[in-house]
């Protein structure tokens, strides 16, 4: 089975790409959905966050997204910490999820694929793009949010012309429609696609 990564920096629209793809009956794996339970019931990863974090990391063995996402989005280096002790255990559960479904290929979604490196344990690899201004309107819409905090959320990830050199994919979301119809399109491209690892 061929593992497909899909990715796109904040706003760009890769969960309704995802969306699309799983339309298709493509199964999908949602990095920050994943990370987020797992931040809650690996054991072994607590103990590390709260040596990170502190004990304020949890309230009631309820992960304190709040606390911690403050923390990070202010200090790159936490933030670099935070995903060293994350990404192993979404690999692990992203490998053990994959090798369950029953599908000609699998795609994880992931925010960032390409700055760690990840992109490489990956046969093939999808970006969704689109213009700054407008993926923070977006996301100013969607979570009622100022555009200094979309702003600084975007300064952790890499540009979109860092990354499209690096992906097999690219697909500029802008009209639905036509982000459908592209989607559409790669993926009859990967039901013939080798394995590429
Ligand atoms: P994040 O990284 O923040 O999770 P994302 O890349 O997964 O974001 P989405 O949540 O899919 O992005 O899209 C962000 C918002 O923009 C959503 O409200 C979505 O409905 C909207 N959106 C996505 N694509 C388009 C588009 N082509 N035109 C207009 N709005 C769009």
């Amino acid at each position: 089975m061929r593992h497909v990564g899909l990715t796109g920096g904040i706003g760009s629209g890769k969960s309704t790409i995802a969306e699309y793809f799983k339309a298709l009956g493509i199964p999908v794996y949602s990095s920050d959905a994943r990370a987020k339970d797992l931040m809650e019931s690996n054991g072994q990863l607590k103990v590390e966050l709260i040596r990170l974090f502190g004990d304020k990391a949890y309230v009631n063995d309820c992960l304190n997204r709040t606390y911690i996402a403050e923390l990070v989005f202010s200090n790159p280096e936490l933030l670099d910490r935070l995903n060293t002790l994350v990404h192993p255990v979404v690999r692990a559960d992203f490998m053990a999820w994959a090798n369950l479904q029953n599908a000609p290929y699998v795609i994880q979604e992931a925010a960032v694929l390409f700055e760690n490196g990840g992109y490489k344990n990956f046969d093939y690899t999808i970006l969704v793009k689109a213009p700054l201004e407008e993926r923070v309107r977006r996301v100013m819409v969607r979570d009622g949010v100022s555009r200094e905090a979309v702003l600084s959320r975007i300064q952790n990830q890499w540009s979109d012309a860092q990354k499209e050199p690096l992906a097999d994919f690219v697909i500029e979301n802008l009209d639905l429609e036509s982000s459908r119809e592209i989607v559409l399109k790669i993926h009859e491209l990967l039901l013939q696609a080798p394995k590429n690892r």
